[in-house]
Parts: structure tokens; sequence; C-alpha cells
């Protein structure tokens, strides 16, 4: 794999060629948070970020999105009839993705791209895109990547790492589409550095873990009905933070939206830790209580996902539900908690 030094003088000549190319995406500073954003009017992105409030899970997954268009005026020969809407498949490129958001998205993969079922929405934003990550040299307190299958140079689910060499940037070329974008920015000296070194010093930073090592194989109607989770969900106030922020949370809902005889379907985020995302239409909700519901979020990452795929924890470290929930509940804590009590039922079972 190719790695090229791209000075940082001519990291905006770069750009602008792949501006001529590329929709572009990149972290942005909005009052007091960064956010990905779409690069218009020549922005650029700021790449002095640590790390951004949402994750950029929305542009292959956008938070309110059209599937179908429909007229229900009898006076059209099209009425009543669902109009898929235009496919979205420009090309597209997020410049500084962080590692953890870009494995994120190999992730939620595995639930929009089966052998039973491909989602074309996310499928067609997810091909048209061109992942560009940025390592990270300086963590946030709350991340715990390396113990989640992750870290701040890894390189799931992207088309070239990025790393700051402070005047320069080394690139790393991953995917064939990285070096399409590499040949369109015109970024092409070859570098006599790697990242080795940088790689060590950053993984050394992180020292935030989480507990997982027991629970794959542990018996799931043990977990379920441990005694701590009352506790562990006394203090949830059902906002959805901890899910809108997390970049492997998938879960949407199908809503129609009509105006006057006009009609979209559309599908916006969801969050399994609203009170009425299980509920049936004969008024029963199989999870009434905030304890069902912060239960089976941590169930789903941490046991369900993992039993499920045997690709690791439904998490990447982000820790963006640690510092955002307002309750402080801490998913590295639940963790912990979930796995010493797998260890109990590891030895009974093999007892
Ligand atoms: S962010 Fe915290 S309070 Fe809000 S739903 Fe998640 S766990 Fe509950
Ligand atoms: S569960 Fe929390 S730490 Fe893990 S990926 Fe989601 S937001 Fe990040």
């Amino acid at each position: 794999m190719k790695v090229i030094k791209i000075d940082k003088a001519q990291f905006a000549d770069g750009y602008k060629a792949l501006q001529k190319v590329y929709k572009l995406f990149g972290p942005v500073k909005e009052k007091a948070f960064y956010n990905f954003k779409e690069l218009v009017d020549g922005r650029q992105a700021d790449l002095s970020f640590q790390n951004t409030r949402l994750s950029p899970k929305s542009i292959v997954f956008p938070q309110s999105e059209d599937m179908f268009t429909y007229t229900l005026d009898e006076a059209s020969k099209d009425a009543n009839q669902l109009k898929p809407v235009p496919e979205k498949n420009e090309s597209r490129a997020v410049i500084g993705i962080r590692p953890c958001d870009a494995k994120a998205i190999s992730l939620v993969r595995m639930n929009f791209d089966t052998q039973e079922y491909k989602d074309p929405y996310w499928l067609n934003l997810f091909n048209a895109t061109t992942f560009v990550g940025l390592a990270c040299d300086s963590p946030c307190q709350s991340c715990f990547c390396t113990t989640a299958g992750c870290g701040p140079y890894h390189e799931d689910g992207l088309d070239i790492l990025l790393s700051d060499q402070t005047d320069h940037f080394l690139a790393k070329e991953l995917t064939d589409k990285g070096a399409k974008l590499m040949k369109a920015a015109g970024w092409k000296t070859k570098a006599t550095a790697g990242l080795e070194d940088k790689k060590k010093t950053a993984e050394s930073k992180i020292t935030a873990k989480i507990s997982t090592d027991n629970l794959s194989g542990a018996d799931t109607l043990a977990l379920y009905n441990a005694n701590f989770w009352e506790d562990a969900s006394f203090a949830c106030i059902n906002c959805g933070t901890c899910t809108f922020v997390c970049p492997t949370c998938w879960c949407f809902d199908i809503q129609d939206e009509v105006h006057a005889k006009n009609g979209k379907r559309m599908r916006n985020w969801d969050s399994c830790m609203f009170p009425i995302f299980t509920v049936h239409t004969t008024g029963h909700n199989p999870r009434e209580t905030k304890l069902h519901r912060v239960r089976q979020r941590f169930m789903h990452k941490l046991k369900y996902f993992v039993d499920k795929y045997e690709k690791g924890i439904m998490c990447v470290g982000c820790g963006r539900c640690v510092s955002q929930c307002p309750v402080n509940i801490d998913i590295r804590k639940i963790s912990e908690l979930m796995n010493k009590q797998a260890s109990k039922n590891i030895c009974a079972v093999q007892k």
C-alpha cells in the first residue's frame, strides 16, 4: 500500500481539484461544536477538530430520507401510486472521518447489506462515497476504541488514512477508491516514512477500557435476568441522545407525510430508548419500562450482536454516549457489570 506525502501548503489546491469531481463532506465548527456537513461555497474541512458531536453516519444514513412520493389527486394519471425517489449516486467523499466512525459504518453494513436484503438507499450512498480518514493523535478522555476492536489508526472501512505530521500529512492509500481520489487531487509524492511511530504513541494515550471478554458464549438469559439492570437504568430519562449520537445505531421508522394531495414516504432515525418504539397497534408494549429499554440497548450492542455476527461488539469506543448522556449512564461501567455476570455463568456452565 502506497504512502503519499501531502504538504499542507498543497492541501488546498488538491481540495479545489476534488471539488470538481466529488460532493465533499467534512468537519466544520458551528457554535461550540464540530459536526460533519456538506462543504459548499469553497468551505474547507477543519481538520483541527478533536471529535464531532454527532457521528458522520448521516452521510450514508440521513436522519430523514425520502423513499417514495405519491399524489392522492384522482385527476392525475399517477394517482395513488408510490414513485421511488431518484437514486443519489453522484461521487461523494468524506474528508477527515475518524477511524472509529469509519469502522462503525462497516458494522452498520452488516445490517443493510445482507444475503437476504440489500437496502438500496443505504447502499447507493455508501457505494458512491470515498472515506478519507484522519487518524486521532489526541483522543478524547471518553474514548476507549482500543478495547472495542478499533483504534486511533484503525483502517477498516477507510479508503485512505491521513496522519497529521505538523507541516504535512502522510496519506496511506487503502483501496482503489482511495487511489482514484488521490489521483483526482493530484497528490502523488511518495513518502519515505510510514505511520507506525505515531500509531503506537496514539494508542498508548487511550487508557479507558470496555470489558467484554466473557460475553461471547455466556448464558444470554442469565445476563438478561441479572439483578443490576434496575440500578443501571434508574437515572435514564429516555431522551435517546445515546442512540442518536452513536455511529453504530441504525434503527429507523417509516412514516408518511402528506401536504394537501401530495405525499411522501420517508424514513427517520428512531431510538430503542423511546417508549413508543415498540408499541404494538393493540396498545401492548413489550418494552414498557425504562429497565426494558436500557437493557435492550446494552444487550443488543454487547451480547446479541456479538453472538449473531461473531465480529465483536456493536460499539467502536467513540465515547459519544459516555460524554453526552445527561445522567452519566456509561457503557464502560455497564459492560463491566455484564462481563462479571457473564464470568459467573461461564463458570456455572463449565462446572
Ligand atoms: S442518553 Fe442517557 S438518559 Fe438519554 S436515553 Fe441514553 S442512557 Fe437514557
Ligand atoms: S455505544 Fe457509545 S461509545 Fe460505543 S460506538 Fe455508540 S456512541 Fe460510541
